[in-house]
């Protein structure tokens, strides 16, 4: 980001909250662009005894991914996730157990080989 979304004065590096930031330097606006992460949920579906793993169009061969989305205001990750799976496979579920949380930078790429 390099303009503020409010004002459109360019913004300048700012050491903020522990971490350098992109800040307006207008004292008026005061706008501080965070770029906090945006929760996405992920589920490891089970269904008939197999796991079901999401393929979009876009990625490599071979490549598959959890049933991944974002997160609505006001939602619980346990309902968010559930309204994803169904939204995305027309599956009702429910939640057997709670995996973890990771940050992005974790992210792991499943290749899956089929034979
Ligand atoms: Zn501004």
């Amino acid at each position: 980001m390099r303009y503020c979304p409010y004002c459109q004065t360019e913004l300048i590096a700012l050491s903020l909250g522990g971490a350098e930031r992109q800040a307006c330097p207008d004292q008026t606006c005061g706008f501080v662009y965070w770029n906090n992460p945006v929760p996405v949920l992920a589920a490891v579906v089970e269904h008939e005894g197999e796991v079901i793993l999401a393929r979009n169009v876009g990625w490599p061969e071979k490549v598959f991914g959890l049933i991944t989305g974002f997160m609505e205001q006001n939602e619980s990750p346990e309902v968010g996730i559930l309204r994803e799976v169904e939204e995305e496979l027309g599956l009702q579920g429910r939640v057997a157990s709670f995996i973890g949380n990771y940050a992005f930078s974790q992210k792991i790429r499943l290749f899956w080989h089929t034979t």
